[in-house]
């Protein structure tokens, strides 16, 4: 089975668009959306008819922002600009789509195949899961082969080997192919498609082939000139068009 994995979309919808577009001639059975389908950005209801819409198998968990755009909290523990941008958010939203929002899982999932996603970290939703120590700790409390996570908007993998003991850490700033080992124990992260934070603004994503044991990560560049102009059309915090343009 080929899962496409997204993560913190960010309301960005021409680096959604580009991402499906890059995987659109891919056989995909499955898709998984780690959350933040909204927040940030200026397409709110476009990105979420879009993954409602999506034709395949569709595992989804809400991230930080969904929960405060859905009204959940009022994000108190976010910063002035971020909070700006979800109770922006929350005031759109369509009823199909803030139904939608409201109705999203809370993170974990384990899918019939024992793949794990989450938010933040299988803990925590809002966890910012960066190092090997915190991994290390993740690993111990849960015990999925493979566990997609996003919100840090990195592209990275911890890999346990529980033999050894030891966690390598594997930053994958680039794409390219990663392969899993039968014995050790994974927590992925696919970056982010609408908001890239590790200095390079090209969208990030993956595919997860279990038959294969590959995780390919992919990065793709898109309009980020239409998806700044729409920011500051809707008079969201400028500084949220400047960063899409150098990945922060
Ligand atoms: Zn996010």
């Amino acid at each position: 089975m080929r899962s496409l994995v997204v993560s913190d979309l960010h309301s960005n919808l021409p680096a959604l668009t580009a991402v499906l577009k890059k995987v659109q001639r891919k056989r995909i059975d499955r898709i998984f959306c780690l959350g933040d389908f909204v927040g940030y950005g200026a397409h709110p209801n476009q990105v979420l008819d879009t993954m409602r819409s999506f034709k395949a198998t569709k595992v989804y968990v809400r991230g930080n922002h969904d929960r405060v755009a859905a009204g959940y909290d009022e994000g108190e523990g976010f910063n002035h600009v971020a909070r700006t941008a979800a109770l922006w958010t929350r005031d759109r939203l369509s009823g199909p789509n803030r139904r939608f929002v409201r109705s999203l899982p809370v993170g974990p999932l384990t899918t019939p195949d024992g793949v794990m996603i989450c938010h933040g970290s299988p803990a925590d939703e809002d966890e910012y899961l960066f190092g090997d120590f915190h991994a290390a700790a993740v690993f111990d409390a849960f015990d999925a082969a493979i566990t997609f996570f996003g919100h840090t908007h990195f592209p990275m993998v911890f890999a346990l080997d529980e033999n050894a003991g030891t966690i390598a850490t594997n930053y994958i700033p680039a794409g390219g192919t990663f392969r899993l080992e039968e014995e050790k124990r994974y927590l992925v992260n696919p970056g982010s498609v609408g908001q890239p934070r590790d200095r390079n603004p090209h969208s990030s994503f993956a595919i997860f082939d279990d038959e294969r044991r590959t995780v390919q990560f992919f990065r793709v560049p898109y309009d980020i000139r239409q998806a700044q102009t729409a920011i500051l059309r809707a008079a969201l915090p400028p500084i949220l068009a400047g960063r899409l343009a150098i990945g922060t």
